[in-house]
């Protein structure tokens, strides 16, 4: 499964919750990221000035670290949520080609969907009260941009594919998590995995 949605939707709230419905491993590739950059290694080094500013990481650094994550997951629970991953279209048809190797295919898309208004008003609380170094308002800005400029096109991609789940995520959290849960059930018991 994929989860797509912009900075400030609840993708990590949200993410581990369904995985852990589904008994799949949680991915994130933002967390992943700021571990290596809290450890200090090489790739943590490369990645750091990209989350400082709200760019995208360079696709090849991404997918060498998806791809050790997503064969870990496979040889463990057997499937896995993607968070944060992909974010542009050249992401998602490597992301696809990795997964055919593995022997995953993608089954559902979920996307949150929250407007612009609310995302900056969410962040910017997460920032004033001491959340992450990228919740500053210019790197907001930017992060808000670089997911509807880069990130939003995929939504059409998967649209495409039928494989796309959208709820609204300005509903209380409980909510959301139920609602996605139905939706993903649904998808799950038409594509008999
Ligand atoms: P997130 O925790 O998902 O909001 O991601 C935080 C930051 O990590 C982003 O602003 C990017 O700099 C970087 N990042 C996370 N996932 C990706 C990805 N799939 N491709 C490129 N950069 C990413």
């Amino acid at each position: 499964m994929l989860l797509i949605a912009p900075p400030g939707a609840g993708k990590g709230t949200q993410a581990d919750r369904i995985s852990s419905h589904f008994g799949i491993a949680h991915i994130s590739t933002g967390d992943l990221f700021r571990q290596h950059i809290a450890e200090g290694t090489p790739i943590g080094q490369s990645v750091k000035e990209y989350l400082d500013r709200g760019d995208l990481v360079p696709d090849d650094i991404v997918i060498t670290m998806v791809r050790k994550a997503m064969e870990e997951a496979m040889s463990g629970t057997g499937g896995y949520l993607l968070d944060g991953f992909p974010r542009n279209l050249a992401q998602a048809r490597l992301g696809y080609h990795l997964a055919s190797e593995l022997g995953a295919t993608v089954h559902a898309v979920l996307h949150l969907d929250v407007s612009e208004e609310e995302l900056l008003r969410r962040l910017l609380d997460r920032g004033a009260s001491g959340g992450r170094s990228d919740d500053n308002e210019a790197t907001i800005r930017h992060r808000l941009e670089v997911y509807s400029t880069q990130t939003l096109p995929l939504l059409d991609y998967y649209k495409g594919r039928g494989v796309l789940v959208t709820v609204n995520g300005e509903q209380p959290v409980d909510d959301v998590t139920a609602e996605a849960i139905v939706a993903l059930e649904k998808m799950r018991a038409a594509a008999g995995a």
